[in-house]
């Protein structure tokens, strides 16, 4: 019985590893950087979204807002659909405070919704009630701000390859969703009723919204073959562990992803940059500090995960790469009196996440091949709502 388990299971492996396309040094030396749009200050991408952002509040509203104009402005082939619900809060008097989730959608045209397998990057946008004034720029500003800037880095390889028709090819037919949720934070104290509005209203919803008969996928939770989920990046030197045994594999690979990243010298953040060598007297190459240092480690050693937003679709059967360091970084919610706020967040090292998780998910989505060197010349995106 061991055995057949462990055949099946190297099978389903074999299976999703054959469909993962290795993106070449050249790609990933070229993958565009967000630049001027993750200014701290002025950087149409991650500016708006580092102020409160509470859940029911208007600053919730217009960081809502703010995704939306990204997605209408430099996204339009997106899906976009908002998922609302409400619930009592143990501060909010007997009202009812709403949620909403954003769940944008790419899938290769002419598709039927039931017939596509979806890799999910997902991060929460709300931000926590108390202290006041609370950023959560790792918390998770910068995630969102990470998600957006590889969805359109993304997007433009997915139309040259399904122009180039790979979409044709039915066996298989993959698209990539971004979702973020709104309520992970709890109100007053974390607990299973006070925690993860959004993501639980989202899990329970999708979970008997059934595709047409005799589709591929039963249900938009079916449809989702990967569940990423970003929270507290930012901080310089992060350490994520592997967090599930029925996952390792991809941890494995995107931490190999890291390792080629580094060794091109594409992360700004490592001792071993160009940029940090030409500062320092000694040479000598330094040990690299790897995000994700986990890959050697046997598949029998997995400890308990973290609570988040992934747990009511872990429950329902979804697969999830839970990228959230351990320990967390030492502005988790200002409890060391260090703000996370936008000044505390290492740019390079934010810079760096973007890259590796666009790149994995460039080799999820085969698009070696796809990407267009010519587009890091692109006029830089400005954001309207600052105008
Ligand atoms: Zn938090």
């Amino acid at each position: 019985m061991v055995l057949i388990v462990a055949l099946l299971s190297l099978l389903s492996l074999l299976s999703l590893g054959a469909a993962y396309g290795t993106l070449s040094d050249d790609t990933l030396k070229k993958l565009p950087s967000p630049g001027d749009e993750f200014d701290i200050k002025n950087g149409a991408i991650l500016a708006p979204i580092l102020r409160t952002r509470v859940s029911g509040t208007p600053g919730n509203a217009a960081v809502r807002q703010h995704f939306l104009d990204f997605f209408k402005s430099q996204l339009p082939e997106w899906h976009i659909e908002l998922h609302n619900s409400s619930s009592e809060t143990p501060t909010s008097n007997g009202k009812k405070v709403p949620f909403v989730n954003i769940i944008a959608t790419r899938d290769p045209p002419g598709s039927h919704p039931g017939e596509v397998g979806r890799l999910a990057l997902v991060a929460h946008y709300d931000s926590k009630l108390t202290p006041p004034g609370f950023i959560g720029a790792t918390d998770s500003a910068a995630p969102c701000a990470m998600l957006l800037h590889a969805a359109r880095t993304l997007d433009a390889a997915l139309t040259k390859k399904w122009e180039a028709g790979a979409a044709d090819d039915l066996e298989e037919q993959r698209g990539l969703q971004i979702l973020l949720l709104d309520g992970e934070e709890a109100f007053k104290e974390w607990s299973d009723a006070d925690s993860l509005y959004g993501a639980r209203a989202l899990a329970e919803d999708w979970e008997f919204s059934y595709h047409p008969a005799a589709s591929t996928y039963c249900t938009p939770l079916d449809s989702i073959d990967l569940f990423v989920l970003l929270d507290l990046l930012g901080s310089a030197a992060p350490k994520v562990p592997s967090y599930f045994a029925t996952t390792h594999w991809a941890y494995k690979s995107m931490a190999k992803i890291e390792q080629r990243l580094r060794d091109l010298r594409q992360f700004k953040s490592s001792p071993n940059h160009p940029a940090r060598m030409a500062k320092r007297k000694n040479k000598k190459p330094r040990k690299e500090p790897n995000f994700l240092p986990e890959a050697a480690k046997s598949d029998h050693v997995f400890m308990g995960g973290i609570q988040d937003d992934h747990l009511p679709f872990m429950a329902r059967g979804v697969e999830i790469l839970h990228v959230i360091p351990s320990p967390f970084p030492v502005v988790w919610h200002n409890m060391r009196g260090v703000e996370d706020d936008a000044e505390h967040l290492d740019m390079d090292t934010v810079e760096d996440w973007t890259r590796l998780v666009t790149a994995f998910a460039a080799e999820w989505m085969e698009l070696e091949g796809f990407f267009d060197p010519k587009a890091q010349g692109r006029a830089a995106y400005t954001d309207k709502t600052e105008l």
